[in-house]
């Protein structure tokens, strides 16, 4: 009797338990993707052609309707986070070309961010992924720790090392295909890539207009150096007194991005903490895929008791430079880059363009350069693949997008192309040199610095 009481109590148990199972979420309880942002989609697919994952890898699993309904079935226990289901979230570019099309204003961009620290939490990866993501999140965000690779890095360049490796391919055969994409998008270091040149403190030139601060970046204040500088000259002509601490650190985008959370949220408390001492009205920044995550700090820190309140305010101080300088206008004057037409091509960056809303402050920045003819490429408003570091994790659907980009951009004619994003113009050259095109890829900052300053163009500005 009482092993049959049992046995009838543990099979009931187990129906209960089995139940349960059925209904046990696949994320964890922390902060999964809103269910409620999740019925917003109507399931409608307008957002699948503008979809650069759905455009190279045509499945609907790698589109962004495609994914609502796993991140749906994940809610409701119904699929496992399996390696097959995760793919198709690290496939997503997190561009954000689906939120600017989606007609029910489906807030896609919050769904990925709850999304992909739920993976990172309860997704084991591979060693090799392990490793790779520890390289880039322990380095990258860090220029001090990334000038330690820059001394053997310039030697590998120098030496004609790596000339001989790309030449043969050499990389592609010996090193798995993320590390091999790592080295193809690395530019030539600059002379001013080892240290910062900048001081705290550049005065405004005349009247001071206000008070601003400029975030460097990590990965621009090494390799494109040149960008802060001409952007500091271009502020300090227009009457900006311009600081830029010195403890300023990264400011979380590619953490956030990938979704590495509890790094994220240290680096934009720092910041934060960096920019309120500096007691500045402004924080500028010149790279794209950095201003949409200094614009987001409020969400990624609402539930932080501290911090919560003074990241929203913080937030509200953030501007793109070009969005900053159209808003409050150019003061000086502009001569001409050369002294016939000028072509030039905008590439529209998916931070700015769809994570901004900023597209029209740029283009009439730069035209206002006197013998400037802006072209527009078809496709503009589609990712060039660079995407923060996808480049380096997806490298074959970042190389696609890559080629079609430059393709694009260069089948505009033009003879300059203009990039206000690091992460783009490094993957633009890289493809313009693997097709053998010479074009210069120059930031807007750069040219207005020119044309304030009253010189020509040269043939070698890329480097
Ligand atoms: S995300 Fe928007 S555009 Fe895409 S299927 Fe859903 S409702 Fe339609
Ligand atoms: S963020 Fe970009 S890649 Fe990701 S689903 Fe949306 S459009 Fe596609």
């Amino acid at each position: 009797m009482q092993t049959s009481d049992h046995s009838s109590h543990s099979s009931s148990a187990q129906i209960n338990d089995q139940s349960e199972a059925q209904i046990q979420p696949s994320f964890d309880r922390q902060n999964p993707p809103d269910p409620k942002l999740i019925d917003a989609c109507v399931h409608c697919g307008f957002c699948l052609a503008t979809c650069p994952s759905y455009r190279v890898i045509g499945k609907e699993t790698d589109s962004p309707r495609g994914r609502i309904y796993l991140m749906d079935a994940l809610n409701e226990g119904k699929i496992p986070l399996s390696p097959a289901t995760v793919e198709h979230f690290d496939s997503c570019l997190g561009c954000l070309a689906c939120v600017t099309t989606c007609p029910s204003g489906v807030e896609y961009d919050q769904l990925i961010a709850a999304t992909r620290p739920q993976v990172n939490r309860n997704h084991p990866r591979s060693i090799g992924e392990k490793l790779l993501r520890q390289l880039i999140f322990k380095t990258f965000p860090y220029p001090d720790r990334l000038r330690l690779l820059l001394a053997p890095l310039n030697l590998y360049q120098k030496s004609g090392l790596q000339k001989l490796v790309r030449k043969t391919g050499l990389l592609n055969k010996l090193l798995p295909q993320q590390l091999a994409a790592m080295e193809a998008v690395l530019p030539p270091i600059p002379s001013g890539a080892f240290s910062d040149r900048l001081p705290e403190l550049v005065p405004a030139q005349g009247t001071q207009r206000d008070r601003v601060g400029l975030l460097l970046g990590c990965v621009q204040r090494v390799f494109l150096p040149q960008v802060n500088e001409a952007t500091v000259r271009v502020l300090a002509a227009n009457g900006f007194e311009v600081a830029m601490p010195r403890d300023q650190g990264c400011c979380a985008a590619l953490s956030h991005h990938q979704g590495e959370e509890e790094q994220a949220k240290e680096l934009a408390k720092q910041t934060i903490d960096t920019f309120e001492a500096a007691k500045v009205n402004y924080v500028l920044i010149n790279a794209s895929g950095c201003g949409h995550t200094l614009k987001e700090y409020g969400n990624l820190l609402k539930d932080d008791p501290e911090y919560a309140d003074r990241a929203a305010v913080f937030a509200s101080k953030v501007r793109d430079v070009q969005e900053f300088l159209d808003e409050v206008g150019l003061v000086t004057e502009l001569s001409p880059l050369q002294p016939e037409p000028l072509t030039a091509v905008y590439q529209d960056a998916c931070h700015m363009l769809h994570g901004q809303k900023i597209s029209v402050q740029p283009r009439r920045l730069i035209k206002q350069i006197p013998q400037i003819q802006l072209r527009e490429p078809i496709d503009a408003a589609l990712c060039c693949g660079s995407a923060g570091v996808y480049n380096i994790l997806q490298p074959e659907v970042a190389a696609e997008l890559g080629q079609q980009k430059v393709d694009n951009l260069v089948n505009t004619g033009a003879s300059l192309i203009v990039s206000a994003n690091v992460g783009c113009t490094l993957q633009i050259r890289q493809h313009l040199q693997l097709k053998g095109i010479d074009l210069p890829v120059m930031h807007p900052m750069e040219l207005l610095d020119l044309a304030i300053a009253g010189t020509k163009l040269t043939s070698n500005i890329n480097g």
